[in-house]
């Protein structure tokens, strides 16, 4: 063997120990501890085997009452006023048909049919977006919270073609040019270009014992606690009316859910 691809071997020999190592170094360290921007549950705070939503829509007569929730929400987490098509949404409102298009039922109720209806993730028993989203920027918890890890979000946006409800936005411009200054919750980190977001079921809130802002800010009309527990008010809530989800067929089973 020549002497130069000896050499040639010998370091591609070292450089693939030094690679091994690090990944060894990496993964041992990725075990001890949670990747930077992943939430961790914190003591003192709300906990629930598995948080859901119940929207009683009955209580909203027009598009106009939503407005608080979706203000509360777009200020806890410095959701950015972006104008025109590529604005940034956590909580918005649609029409009957878009919200719940398997319904088959022509003969509804027509004030039924004519209100609007607010849409947010649904945080999915089974999430596509989870599943589709290569570098694990997004990710389940324990509690059912399908969360956002911004810094590792490589803005493939394979978690928007995988959510069937349309409920990530993507950054197409700086969000930051279309925050008010100071930012309205200096808690909350504020995003970069390039890089999804959605609604989180305030994670952050439930850490530090409150409820999520657009449950606080609707005045008994949004539920939230625990499916897990049949004393809970979303089950009490779903126990004694009519409820829908949406797109049930997909088998996403969302946490999300309407009293019409
Ligand atoms: Fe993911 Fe969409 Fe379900 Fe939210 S609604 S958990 S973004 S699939």
């Amino acid at each position: 063997m020549k002497a130069s691809r000896r050499k040639f071997l010998r370091l591609a020999s070292l450089s693939a120990f030094a690679l091994a190592s690090g990944v060894a170094a990496l993964s041992g360290e990725a075990k001890a501890q949670v990747a930077p921007g992943r939430y961790v549950k914190r003591e003192g705070g709300l906990s629930a085997k598995r948080w859901a939503m119940v929207i009683d829509t009955r209580r909203f007569k027009s598009e106009a009452d939503y407005a608080p929730l979706i203000q509360a929400c777009n200020k806890a987490h410095n959701v950015p006023n972006v104008p025109g098509d590529r604005n940034v949404k956590w909580i918005w409102t649609d029409s009957f048909d878009h919200v719940f298009p398997d319904d088959m039922n022509n003969h509804l109720n027509t004030a039924m049919r004519n209100k609007v209806y607010p849409l947010l993730c649904n945080q999915c028993t089974n999430p596509p977006c989870v599943r589709v989203c290569p570098t694990q920027a997004t990710y389940k918890m324990a509690d059912g919270i399908v969360a956002m890890d911004y810094h590792r979000c490589i803005g493939c946006r394979f978690c928007m073609a995988g959510c069937p409800y349309g409920a990530r936005s993507f950054n197409f411009v700086d969000p930051r040019k279309y925050l008010a200054s100071p930012v309205p919750n200096p808690e909350f980190p504020t995003r970069m270009i390039g890089v999804v977001e959605k609604c989180n079921f305030c994670v952050e809130r439930l850490n530090e014992g409150k409820l999520p802002a657009c449950v606080e800010a609707s005045n008994g009309a949004l539920l939230f606690g625990d499916l897990e527990d049949p004393n809970s008010a979303v089950r009490q809530a779903l126990a004694a009316n009519y409820s829908l989800r949406r797109k049930p067929s997909l088998g996403t089973q969302p946490g999300v859910y309407y009293l019409i």
